[in-house]
């Protein structure tokens, strides 16, 4: 089973794509969409309940309505118009309608995360940032991580994901060959499209536009044809960084990101993953422990041991990418319900008796299943 988590549901797009069989046409192309299921399948989280979670369960009557209502995902209170959704907004209003179309038909937003996907697969060589700013604290960071959460966590590779390669034809070709499935002759018209567009329209940046990598991810490692060996990875795009730079959380949203992505290797290596199809209640269960798994590092005096300052500003990094998108398979939790998470991981920390010891991932994953139903109901 392969897994791709990304950072948020705004630009979720489908892994099948990789291995499908991609149609081919003149003017469009489309990776497939994150399948839209509306179907509410109730019995999936079942058998991944912890087991406090089902001895609680099965005595608590008040409790048992509260998971019910969790499974069921009822829509909650939500406005996802957040300062992070607005900047970037604000970064399209110059868009005029030819580069809107020859975005749209080389499907060239989704190009830098496959690249990303598909071809970064060493920690040598990588820059975070367009003029590697961030590269120095990702770097102390991701060390950090290995050291705090008790997985095997030596071979995941740390990556960027960078626009300027749409200025790369050599890079475009193998992409959409591979990731599309274009033959080679179709990916060379397409990759020519793509830098001809950059050189035609100036608002995007020659690639450095933020909406080109406006996500971050992780994902679990594979082997397969025409790939190759894939390792577990965490990807980080320039463009979601630089938004919150944008917006003022600079001083906190990378190593918050980063350690969202890292709590997804951890589920990884823990399968807390359901097996099955994805559902909406399915993606927001493991979403909001990758923000409750970040919280807690960055709170933890052996963590980043950030102080109430910056625990504030990164309850806000989550609250930022939250999202409305309650029948969507890629919805990660509400504005509201991503600060809970946050809120209860920091309090997780700050509140321990014995500051100085760090829960196994394992048991932080077992106290956050009997958590989730609360902060699914705000
Ligand atoms: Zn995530």
């Amino acid at each position: 089973m392969k897994h791709l988590k990304l950072l948020s549901a705004s630009l979720a797009l489908s892994f099948t794509v990789l291995t499908g069989c991609q149609k081919e046409t003149d003017s469009t192309l489309e990776p497939n969409a994150a399948s839209q299921s509306t179907q509410q399948n109730a019995t999936a989280l079942e058998g991944t309940l912890d087991p406090t979670l089902t001895q609680l369960l099965k005595s608590d009557p008040q409790f048992r309505d509260m998971v019910r209502r969790a499974l069921a995902l009822e829509p909650t209170p939500c406005d996802d118009d957040t300062p992070l959704n607005q900047w970037l907004g604000t970064q399209l209003t110059d868009w005029t309608p030819g580069a809107r179309t020859a975005v749209n038909s080389t499907a060239m937003t989704n190009l830098p995360t496959y690249d990303a996907l598909l071809y970064e697969n060493s920690p040598q060589n990588q820059y975070f940032g367009p003029n590697g700013e961030y590269t120095q604290r990702l770097t102390k960071a991701f060390k950090d991580l290995q050291r705090f959460w008790n997985i095997e966590s030596e071979d995941i590779v740390l990556v960027a994901m960078h626009g300027n390669m749409l200025q790369n034809r050599e890079k475009l070709i193998r992409t959409y060959v591979n990731a599309y499935g274009l033959s080679n002759a179709s990916a060379a018209i397409y990759a020519d499209r793509v830098i001809n567009a950059l050189k035609t329209y100036p608002e995007l940046r020659n690639g450095n536009h933020p909406i080109f990598t406006f996500n971050a991810f992780a994902l679990e490692g594979f082997t397969e044809e025409p790939f190759g060996t894939i390792p577990d990875k965490i990807v980080m795009g320039d463009g979601i960084m630089q938004a919150y730079t944008a917006i003022g959380y600079n001083d906190v949203a990378p190593q918050a990101i980063l350690a969202h992505e890292f709590g997804h290797q951890v589920q990884f290596q823990l399968k807390l993953f359901p097996e099955g199809p994805s559902t909406p209640e399915g993606t927001r269960r493991t979403e909001l422990m990758a923000d409750a798994y970040s919280a807690y590092y960055l709170s933890h005096a052996r963590g980043a041991a950030m102080q109430w300052k910056r625990v504030q500003q990164f309850l806000q990094v989550f609250v930022n990418i939250g999202d409305c998108s309650f029948t969507s398979t890629g919805h990660h939790g509400t504005p509201t319900q991503r600060l809970a998470a946050a809120q209860w991981g920091y309090e997780l920390a700050n509140n321990a008796q014995k500051q100085g010891h760090i829960l196994s991932a394992q048991e932080f994953a077992s106290l956050f299943e009997v958590e989730l139903p609360r902060l699914v109901t705000m």
